[in-house]
């Protein structure tokens, strides 16, 4: 079987599916390691230094001839799904709950699609196949980098000849895998941290970490399913923004990063509360989107300052701006999720041996034998309210 490493061909994006460090562990088990010419360049991994490793540098037309197996990180463009052919397989976070209609057109072209971002969360054994995870763990980090420099001051309490300087205030609002890490981060800064979600679970890791939570009187858990959060009604929205936007008054720093599957990022930073932030105070949206995101005003991909002088950075595939660390991250994560799928196949003749019937294979084979077999996908496609206009409620791990 041979597995065939792509060049990224969405815009700016630096991550590589695979580092050289992972590529004996696939050659082990029996399999072909190519890789297009120049993959690893912008994630600093050069191509000298995976034919170290004893993978095979191809051209691209040769790579995809050549391929039974493709491994991207984010979903290919046109050009490369036109390059494809029945019976090969991409593997890579191809967000199929955001356009089904892309896993339509693999399954018409007889490919068969596994999605890493629908990998079910929480069982154990899959954990090291959890790039979700692992990404959102680089993006936490990274947002705090970001709001550090943006901001006009010290993170940290600094006493100096020159005078004193307060640490920051900070608060970060959703507390998932991105927030944590976020809060970590701003914490190992100096800043003075706070954190928020609507998961009454979330308060206990917040604590952990050396933050102070904060509850709100009007409070409701919205724990949803699979540990994510579910959508709040609109009079639990309208209570929680109004509260919100007094704590949020009293912070100098914002990371939002709330997100519920397959809904549009709740908005938790209002008018009103932006109005009520001093100058100088500094916003990350990472839940930025084309479809809107955790902040009023926030675009993706752009900063915007406000009136009364508030930065709204809206991020914008932050993983990507930390090539090495999100690529190594990754690399693990599919290589293991490679390893699983063809685990029962023969050492000698290795192939994805597709059985949904496995728990970990029913959340990540989208396409199979030209029909979009994943059941959530399916539904998507069926229906008559796309996702994409704030329709059909589905989760991650496809129920
Ligand atoms: P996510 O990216 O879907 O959302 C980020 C956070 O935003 C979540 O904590 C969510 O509760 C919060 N949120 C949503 N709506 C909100 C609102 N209106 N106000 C405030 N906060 C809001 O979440 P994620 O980081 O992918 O994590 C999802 C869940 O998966 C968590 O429970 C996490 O602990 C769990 N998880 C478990 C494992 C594991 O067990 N191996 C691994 C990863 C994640």
């Amino acid at each position: 079987m041979k597995v065939a490493v792509v060049k990224e061909s969405a815009p700016g994006e630096r991550r590589v599916a695979l580092v050289p460090e992972t590529v004996p562990r696939l050659i082990q088990a029996g399999l072909e390691v190519l890789i297009e010419e120049g993959a690893g360049d912008g994630a600093w991994f050069p191509d000298s230094a995976y034919l170290a490793t004893g993978a095979t540098i191809k051209k691209t037309a040769d790579l995809y001839a050549a391929a039974d197996v493709i491994l991207t990180v984010t979903r290919p463009d046109e050009a490369v799904v036109g390059k494809l052919r029945a019976g090969q397989a991409v593997v890579g976070m191809l967000a199929p709950l955001i356009d089904p209609h892309f896993a339509e057109q693999l399954a018409e072209r007889g490919v068969t699609a596994v999605s890493l971002d629908g990998l079910p969360r929480t069982l154990s054994r899959a954990q090291g196949m959890d790039a979700l995870t692992s990404q959102a763990n680089v993006a936490g980090y990274k947002a705090v980098l970001v709001a550090a420099e943006t901001y006009g001051r010290f993170f940290p309490l600094l006493i100096t000849a020159a005078g004193t300087a307060r640490p920051a205030k900070l608060l970060v609002l959703g507390t998932g895998v991105a927030g944590l890490q976020a809060i970590g981060t701003a914490r190992r800064l100096g800043a003075q941290v706070s954190g928020y979600d609507v998961r009454p679970a979330s308060k206990g890791e917040v604590e952990s970490l050396g933050a102070t939570f904060v509850e709100l009187t009007s409070a409701v858990s919205a724990a949803g399913e699979g540990g994510y959060a579910r959508e709040l009604t609109a009079e639990e929205r309208d209570a929680q923004q109004a509260e919100l936007a007094g704590h949020i008054g009293r912070h100098d720093v914002v990371i939002t990063t709330a997100q519920v599957p397959g809904r549009r990022p709740p908005l938790l930073v209002t008018e009103d509360a932006l109005a009520a932030m001093a100058p100088g105070s500094v916003i990350v949206d990472m839940g930025a989107s084309a479809l809107g995101g955790n902040v009023a005003g926030s675009i993706a991909g752009q900063t915007v300052v406000t009136p009364n002088g508030v930065t709204i950075v809206g991020a914008q595939n932050l993983p990507s701006t930390v090539p090495t660390a999100s690529s190594n991250a990754y690399s693990r994560n599919i290589s293991a999720l490679l390893l699983h799928m063809v685990a029962a196949s023969a050492p000698d003749d290795r192939a994805l041996a597709i059985d949904t019937t496995d728990d970990i294979q029913a959340g990540v084979v989208i396409t199979h034998g030209g029909e979009v077999v994943h059941p959530a996908v399916a539904k998507l496609l069926n229906s008559d309210s796309p996702r994409t206009e704030g329709g059909t409620v589905v989760d991650r791990a496809g129920h």
